[in-house]
C-alpha cells in the first residue's frame, strides 16, 4: 500500500546494502516499488530503512530493522 505524504524536498533518507539489481528469479522481482507503483524488475534497487520493533531498539550500535526495496532512483540515487 502507497499512502502519499509531503515531506521537505531535502528530507533526509537512510538506504542500506547498497545498490543491487534483482535477476528474475527473486522473490521481489515482480513486487511493486512504494515510490512509484512500477514493478522493480531489474532495475538498479535499494534498501530503505523504515522503522523498528520496540523491542528490538538499542541507545547505541546495532539494531534488526525492517526496510523496503524501492527503485534507487526513486529514493535518489542516481548511478553512471
Ligand atoms: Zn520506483
Amino acid at each position: 500500500m502507497i499512502i502519499p505524504v509531503r515531506v521537505p524536498a531535502g528530507a533526509p533518507l537512510h538506504t542500506e546494502g547498497g545498490v543491487r539489481r534483482l535477476q528474475p528469479d527473486h522473490p521481489l522481482f515482480s513486487a511493486r516499488c512504494p515510490a512509484c507503483d512500477n514493478p522493480l524488475h531489474d532495475q538498479p534497487v535499494t534498501l530503505v530503512y523504515v522503522g523498528a520493533h520496540p523491542d528490538s531498539r538499542k541507545a547505541a550500535g546495532w539494531m534488526t530493522a525492517a526496510a523496503v526495496a524501492v527503485h534507487a532512483a526513486c529514493a535518489g540515487i542516481t548511478q553512471t
